[in-house]
């Protein structure tokens, strides 16, 4: 693939709806980089705050257009969900990252890598094929069910009997389920309890500002606040946690007193190739 600079990154308007016929073009060209393999999986550490170790990561899609550079994931996902290509997209990630993740264990031994996650869009747990399709995923690439952690967000989860059978099919399988972007969604708590989770997403919203608590900045203290009520809720529940976005050393400094032990962000590690993921194993194994 062609290296291109972040100036070369183009934004479909993000944030905004596209006009219609924006949106079909999308559509066509993203079938088409399904089937010309235009489509990459980058990989973002998950870390041992205390520590620094890699424990995990999570699979993140990419689309290397070839005239429009690339094109990120949250301008194009939306566009997926409307057609159904999220289902064959999804599918490609989901096999991508199994693949990948039984490559390094074959590697680097089961000590290196903990678990591998990919996201899950709701159109995927409404394909009826999709349990069968997590099942293929790692018989044929030989992963155990343990290894994978399938990132969903609370709005996914809401809707319906449906889907919360399938999610207690794939926990009976034995693979995870982590609460994406957790806090922003409606009835966390709630939904907290009929949900077969293993781990709950602190979303960014809740790290942006964190480490500030001068007298007066009451939204810091409200993040804290939430911080620490999500981590105690889910230490109730037997919920591991993962506090996404931390961006400086003082964030992280905050989340571990708060009692958070693993994290996400820029400034832990930020998405990176296979290849940079597979060097950052052999130094990890080196020291
Ligand atoms: P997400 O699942 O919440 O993933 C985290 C996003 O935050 C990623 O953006 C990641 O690059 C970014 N991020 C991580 N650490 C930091 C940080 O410290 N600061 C900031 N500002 N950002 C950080 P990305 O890769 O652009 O993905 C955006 C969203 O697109 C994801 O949010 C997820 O909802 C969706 N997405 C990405 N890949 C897939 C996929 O394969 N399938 C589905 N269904 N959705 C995907
Ligand atoms: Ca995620
Ligand atoms: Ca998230
Ligand atoms: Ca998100």
């Amino acid at each position: 693939a062609k290296q291109r600079g972040k100036a070369n990154w183009v934004r479909y308007a993000s944030g905004m709806e596209l006009p219609a016929q924006a949106h079909a073009r999308l559509g066509g060209d993203l079938r088409r980089a399904l089937d010309q393999g235009e489509l990459r999986v980058v990989y973002q550490p998950i870390v041992g705050l205390a520590d620094g170790r890699v424990l995990g990561v999570e699979a993140l899609v990419r689309w290397a257009h070839p005239e429009r550079g690339m094109v990120s994931p949250a301008d194009f996902i939306p566009a997926a969900e409307r057609t159904g290509l999220i289902v064959p997209l999804g599918r490609f990630v989901l096999r991508e990252a199994c693949r990948q993740a039984a490559a390094w264990l074959a590697e680097f031994g089961p000590e290196v890598l903990q678990k591998v996650a990919p996201n899950v869009s709701v159109r995927q747990l409404h394909d009826p094929d999709f349990v069968a399709d997590v099942r293929a995923a790692l018989a044929d690439h030989g992963l155990g069910p343990d290894r994978l952690v399938l990132e969903l967000t609370e709005s996914a989860v809401l809707r319906g009997q449906q889907v919360l059978r399938v999610l207690h099919e794939l926990h009976d399988m034995g693979v995870r389920l982590a609460l994406d972007d957790f806090g922003t969604g409606e009835s966390s708590l709630s939904l907290l309890r009929s949900f077969p989770a293993s781990i709950v997403k602190l979303d960014k919203s809740f790290v942006d500002g964190i480490e500030f608590d001068e007298p007066g900045t009451a939204a810091a203290d409200a993040r804290q606040a939430v911080a620490r009520a999500v981590v105690q809720l889910a230490g109730a529940l037997g919920l591991d946690t993962v506090a996404e976005g931390i961006e400086n050393q003082e964030q992280a400094d905050r989340l571990l007193r708060l009692g958070y032990t693993v994290g996400q962000g820029y400034h832990l590690g930020r998405p990176v190739s296979a290849e940079e993921i597979t060097a950052l194993f052999a130094a990890q194994r080196a020291a």
